[in-house]
């Protein structure tokens, strides 16, 4: 089965399914996000690696989001060298609103050209709506364990953008059950699976992960009883499967490029609260604008002490990385 990387968790993975492909996030490529890439100016780490996997692999498509300035370069970059096997997704960034909703769908209906051209076959209402059924009991029951996010979350986070049932098991063995330790959240951009160590790091150094909202994470995870209980009452009619499949996406949204960016507070503001945070840490990249700038907003906003923590630091070598966290921990207690 041809393996189709994804940049983004907004990107429709049943879609690509339905396509008799195997939709694969990014974040859980093994050696992906294991070395600090070079700085090279105005392109963040992300963007960066998701260039160079592009250009090396001749095999697989890769799908881009637009909703940042870095990933459109890289896609650029990567065009000129793999034009047939790449395809940049137009994601709104304008919430779910009607129009957003018209180009989500029209996005996915060129994705699914795109699809097709590359060998895929055109997807049946029926396997559709299984497939969509799946995954939404898959992110039902993720949601329902994200307020412990621990390694069974974590590994079945993996199982849901990878589509393997034994997933990628990285070094990660922390429980998070407890709920002993400072309760801090992790907030931000797209954060490897081989990074989930850091994880392991912020729990020895007293502190225990109560909001996993990093890139895949709990925003990327939502109950759609709806689905569930339709899949098993309806004829499924293609086109409402698609409309509803585009809707899904869209209403759940909850990212930082979108304007205004008021739901992702909002989302913040509920679980932070609830889940007595007491401290925020920030996973950005050299180079993303987008989330470095939300320190301070965050600060503002919920009146937390935030650590920005550079993934390409974090890469490079964990000595700095681990002395900032420990004095941040020691900070709250
Ligand atoms: S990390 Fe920031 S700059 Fe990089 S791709 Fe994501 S949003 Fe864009």
């Amino acid at each position: 089965v041809r393996r189709v990387f994804l940049a983004s968790p907004w990107l429709p993975a049943e879609w690509i399914a339905a396509h008799g492909m195997q939709p694969y996030g990014i974040w859980f490529l093994p050696e992906f996000g294991t070395v600090a890439p070079p700085c090279g100016a105005g392109l963040c780490g992300f963007a960066h690696s998701m260039q160079q996997l592009a250009g090396n692999d001749r095999d697989s498509l890769f799908v881009f989001p637009s909703h940042c300035d870095q990933l459109r370069r890289a896609y650029d970059a990567a065009a000129a060298m793999i034009g047939s096997q790449i395809f940049l997704f137009n994601l709104p960034s304008a919430s779910d609103s009607p129009v957003a909703q018209k180009i989500y769908r029209a996005e996915m209906e060129r994705l699914g050209r795109f699809l097709i051209r590359a060998g895929g076959r055109t997807p049946d209402p029926e396997g559709l709506s299984v497939l969509m059924t799946h995954y939404a009991h898959v992110r039902g029951s993720l949601s329902e364990r994200a307020e412990r996010p621990g390694r069974e979350f974590l590994e079945c986070l993996t199982g849901l953008h990878t589509g393997r049932p034994v997933p990628y098991k990285p070094e990660i063995r922390t429980t998070q059950s407890s709920t002993c330790g400072v309760q801090l959240a992790m907030v931000g951009g797209p954060f490897p699976g081989s990074q989930w160590t850091l994880l392991n790091l912020v729990e020895d150094l007293g502190g225990s992960i109560a909001l996993y909202a990093a890139e895949p994470g709990e925003r990327n995870v939502w109950q759609d009883k709806e689905t569930i209980r339709d899949s098993s009452e309806n004829d499924p009619s293609a086109l409402n499967l698609e409309l509803r499949l585009a809707n899904n996406y869209l209403r759940h949204m909850t990212d930082v490029y979108q304007r205004p960016n008021t739901k992702l507070y909002k989302w913040l503001g509920e679980r932070l609260r609830s889940r007595n945070v007491r401290g925020i840490l920030l996973w950005h990249y050299a180079w993303c604008d987008l989330w470095r700038a939300e320190a301070q907003s965050l600060r503002e906003a919920f009146g937390l002490p935030v650590l920005p923590l550079e993934a390409d630091a974090a890469q490079g070598g964990m000595l700095r990385t681990t002395g900032r966290i420990e004095a941040f921990i020691e900070s709250l207690q």
